[in-house]
């Protein structure tokens, strides 16, 4: 059993994860495997998750996927980044953008140069100095300005991006079952899953099974019991309420996360209708508050009713275990704050391509690939925790908690750097880089008590013209951009 070739691939789940992982197993690797995907329109999906970061484009090139005819058929909407507000404290705003900000030295990143000009007074807004930053406040988008591409992610419909991937995925001979799952049934000697029953009676039996079942996580979970590491002492929120709602002005290039009292609220802008959703701690808002919380924040008219979402943060400790790996919301859950859940989704589908065992599962590659998958895991969780953590605010119960929580070494010796000398070092599978790590610091307001000393071999003036220099290119940029609509108007008009 354990050495058997892989010929036969169940994906249970026909949500993001499920279609996105059929699709993409079947056209990048294709012919020789039998791939069934088994999803039951009775459960339905988790219907959210559509922000997402410029990662996504690395796998829709791989799937050679058309940008305009995605965007028309997903109604989807362009994203140079999120903004922030009040989350450093009430009335703070900042992007976190996904856009290059200035530039740096071998030895000191852009904003050690930027510290210096504020502590002399010289310098503007540490966004002013980035192209996507000042396009998304200024509501401008192109996919490229002066042949240079900007990096930009999408705002789409959940629902319909799993309709196109279903129909990528059935171009490449994807077999579809619908179907409830009521039965798994294991190898009594290795513990490796066999096959899974339906409600109908049918067996459907693989050699490896690909668990998209969501938080269900019917296989990973319910079947292999694969252990999870709960992250809720730093990341406390535990539900969301969802809804949409219809559009009443035109969509902006970046999705809002605004903090409330008790957890934040998204709100993501589409061709056709609003995403919007309030993230929070049961502990600290009941699930009514909660909702009258959201209902009287959102504009336009509720095209859903309101929906509960349950959950808990952490990730399994294997997330490939005997012949399963679990992908999306059954490998583990961090809140949507930096979108990166779909990301993950395609981290484990390119490393499955990547290690996709042919001839057999390998120990080893079970290993290395459980290894990478945490290690990412771990990186994000961190970095969700910052924005948590580097509030001022003392308005509430919940954000004097988040403020004054203990939190994770790896994150508390990042802070210790930055906060004393300026340094972010990035490190391997980070998938937040050094720009990132200092937007979201600087913009919650934590300013290093230094800056690299490198710095001071550029006379004021210099560093002036340095500054002036880099915030003109960027509004020169800016300027050559059409309004975010416009460009969706012309480019990739949501099909009804
Ligand atoms: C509140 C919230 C907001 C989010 N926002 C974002 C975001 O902005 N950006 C982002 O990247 N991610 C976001 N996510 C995460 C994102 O929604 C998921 O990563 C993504 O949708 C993948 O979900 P999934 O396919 O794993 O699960 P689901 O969509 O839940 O799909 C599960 C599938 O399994 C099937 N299934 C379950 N049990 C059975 C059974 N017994 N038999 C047969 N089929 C079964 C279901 O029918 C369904 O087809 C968010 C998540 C939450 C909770």
């Amino acid at each position: 059993m354990k050495n058997k070739p892989v010929k036969k691939v169940v994906v249970v789940g026909g949500g993001t994860a499920g279609w996105l992982a059929a699709a993409s197993i079947a056209k990048l690797l294709g012919d020789n495997l039998q791939i069934t995907l088994i999803e039951s329109d009775e459960i339905g999906t988790i219907g959210v998750g559509e922000a997402t970061i410029p990662t996504m484009l690395v796998l829709h090139h791989l799937l050679k996927i058309n940008e305009q005819e995605f965007m028309s058929a997903v109604h989807g909407s362009f994203k140079l980044g999120i903004s922030f507000e009040n989350w450093g404290a009430l009335g703070d705003k900042y992007i976190h953008s996904f856009g290059v900000t200035g530039k740096g030295c071998w030895a000191a990143g852009f904003h050690h140069f930027w510290l210096k000009a504020r502590k002399l007074g010289l310098s503007g807004d540490y966004g002013n100095y980035c192209t996507e930053l000042m396009a998304a406040k200024s509501d401008r988008f192109a996919v490229s300005v002066n042949n240079e591409k900007l990096n930009y992610a999408y705002h789409f419909d959940a629902g319909l991006y799993a309709n196109f991937m279903r129909k990528i995925a059935e171009e490449s001979n994807v077999r579809r079952l619908e179907g409830k799952i009521i039965n798994v049934v294991t190898d009594e000697v290795s513990g490796f899953i066999s096959a899974v029953r339906l409600d109908s009676g049918q067996r459907i039996e693989g050699d490896l099974f690909v668990d998209c079942s969501g938080f269900a996580s019917l296989i990973i979970d319910k079947t292999l019991n694969t252990e999870y590491d709960d992250w809720s002492n730093w990341l406390p929120c535990d539900r969301a309420i969802a809804i949409q709602t219809s559009a009443t002005s035109e969509p902006v290039p970046y999705t809002r996360s605004i903090a409330k009292d008790a957890g934040w609220q998204w709100r993501i802008p589409l061709q056709s209708r609003v995403g919007n959703g309030l993230v929070y701690c049961s502990s600290y808002i009941t699930d009514a508050d909660a909702e009258s919380v959201l209902l009287s924040s959102v504009d336009g008219n509720a095209l859903t009713k309101p929906r509960l979402i349950k959950f808990r943060t952490g990730q399994r400790k294997l997330h490939w275990n005997k012949n399963c790996i679990a992908l999306g919301l059954a490998a583990g859950f961090v809140e949507p704050l930096e979108s990166t859940s779909i990301h993950m989704v395609q981290k484990g589908i390119i490393r499955l391509l990547q290690m996709f065992p042919f001839d057999g599962i390998k120990v080893a590659d079970k290993d290395e690939f459980n290894h990478q998958m945490r290690e990412e895991f771990l990186f994000i969780r961190d970095f969700i925790v910052l924005h948590y953590h580097l509030t001022k605010r003392t308005d509430t119960n919940f954000w004097n908690h988040c403020r004054s929580m203990a939190i994770p070494e790896t994150l508390r010796h990042r802070l210790e750097l930055f906060r004393e000398s300026g340094r972010i070092f990035e490190k391997d599978r980070d998938l937040f880089a050094e720009n990132s790590w200092a937007q979201v610091m600087l913009g919650q307001g934590l300013m290093p008590a230094h800056y690299h000393p490198i710095v001071n071999m550029m006379a004021d003036a210099e560093l002036t013209f340095f500054l002036n220099n880099i915030e003109s290119q960027a509004i020169n940029r800016v300027t050559q951009l059409p309004k975010h609509q416009h460009f969706i108007d012309k480019y990739c008009k949501a099909i009804a």
